[in-house]
């Protein structure tokens, strides 16, 4: 007998939503080792609702930020969570027309709503921004992550799921075709045992992944990358998100203007490979303030710098270096172990993703489920 059909490792985002939808399914028990939920590169981002325009083709990027923006949007008005598509323009100067353009036709062939202006139609648009010509994303928007996050626990509750904080898994090993799972919480160490465990554990994942003797080729590696973010203290000239055209190897989007549902605008992020075995840290230097600066003065020269402040920084969990090609999140079920999945390079735009990546590790669990029933 188990305790659990489910134990879901991290309560961010991804825990979360995987929570909500298990629960429909079975028991589920969620582990957080922080006194909250969300609490690391969930609540360290951009909080934008991406429409999906940037990934590999045919990537579970793609394909899950555009199916969970869509199921995004609707979560957002079904359950009162603010949010508001504000839309973004993606910025190019002239010798970005080209990248501009493979944008546009990219983003035309999947079907995402896109309109190009010229340098007339930017000006009217957005008269503090200049550029040779951008990319209007009519359905990229902004939301408040933190409700929305506890819109996710409540339901996960109402179906019957228990999300436990302060509860840290130290140890996890096969037992009697399931888990047993060792949890330290405030004042004591606890045994529980479960069917099916999801390594949601978002910068963690890779280490949880080696302590439970996960085949080490399965273990994609690991690269820390800082983003920091500088609020700006005058007053916001923007109607909507202001991007410049991505880096080539989407080691980030480009440090953009993005504006929290408050109307506060803020700069971010820019990106900071942090050396092999750092921890993680999330201080702002206030000594970046000048690349900051010139990085947004290209599309906004009117910025005032002195009125730039540290702000606050997150962390991705790449799974490529600053030299490499974008990875693809990597979604693993190993066979032949008791039912597992662990959820490795979950950056952006998983936010977006959440409620399209709950959808997949659930099916993924039930095929694995229907599998050994066949086999039987
Ligand atoms: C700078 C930046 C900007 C971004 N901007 C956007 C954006 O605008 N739009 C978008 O769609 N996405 C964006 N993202 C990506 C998005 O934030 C992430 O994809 C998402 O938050 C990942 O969620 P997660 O649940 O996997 O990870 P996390 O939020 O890190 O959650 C993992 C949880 O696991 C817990 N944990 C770890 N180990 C254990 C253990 N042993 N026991 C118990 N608990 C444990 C941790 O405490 C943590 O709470 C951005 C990311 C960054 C870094």
């Amino acid at each position: 007998m188990t305790d659990f059909d489910y134990c879901i490792i991290g309560g961010g985002v991804i825990g979360l939503a995987c929570a909500r939808e298990l629960s429909v399914k079975g028991s589920v028990l969620l582990l957080e080792k922080n006194d909250r939920f969300g609490a690391e590169t969930s609540s360290r981002n951009s909080e934008v609702i991406h429409a999906g325009l940037y990934y590999a083709p045919g990537s579970l990027k793609e394909r899950l930020c555009i199916e969970g923006k869509q199921r995004l949007y609707q979560f957002c008005s079904g359950f009162d969570v603010p949010h508001q598509a504000v839309g973004k323009l993606i910025i190019a100067p002239e010798s970005g027309q080209a990248q501009l353009m493979q944008l546009l036709h990219k983003g035309r062939q999947l079907g995402i709503p896109l309109q190009l202006l010229d340098q007339q139609q930017l000006l009217e648009t957005e008269p503090q921004v200049r550029g040779f010509a951008a990319l209007h994303s009519p359905t990229t928007g902004i939301i408040d992550s933190h409700i929305y996050m506890e819109r996710l626990a409540q339901q996960a509750e109402q179906q019957g799921a228990l999300l436990l904080r302060h509860s840290q898994v130290i140890s996890a090993s096969e037992r009697d075709y399931g888990w047993q799972i060792r949890v330290a919480s405030q004042d004591n160490i606890t045994d529980i045992h479960c069917a099916a465990l999801i390594n949601a554990a978002g910068l963690q994942a890779q280490a949880l992944a080696e302590s439970l003797a996960l085949d080490r080729t399965a273990i994609p590696p690991l690269h820390l990358c800082r983003g920091h973010y500088f609020s700006y203290s005058g007053k916001n000239p923007f109607r909507h998100l202001i991007y410049p055209l991505p880096e080539k190897n989407l080691a980030g989007l480009g440090i953009h203007a993005t504006l929290d549902l408050g109307g506060q605008l803020r700069f971010g992020p820019d990106t900071e490979y942090l050396p092999a075995g750092s921890a993680a840290d999330y201080r702002v230097d206030p000594a970046l303030a000048p690349a900051f600066a010139s990085a947004i003065q290209r599309y906004f020269p009117g910025l005032n710098a002195q009125q730039l402040q540290p702000d606050y920084a997150g962390i991705r969990p790449k799974l490529h270096t600053k030299h490499e090609t974008a990875a693809d999140f990597v979604i693993h079920r190993p066979s032949n172990r008791p039912p597992a999945v662990h959820l490795f390079g979950i950056e952006s735009p998983g936010l977006t993703a959440s409620l399209a990546i709950g959808t997949f590790v659930t099916e993924m669990l039930q095929k694995q489920a229907d599998e050994a029933h066949n086999t039987r």
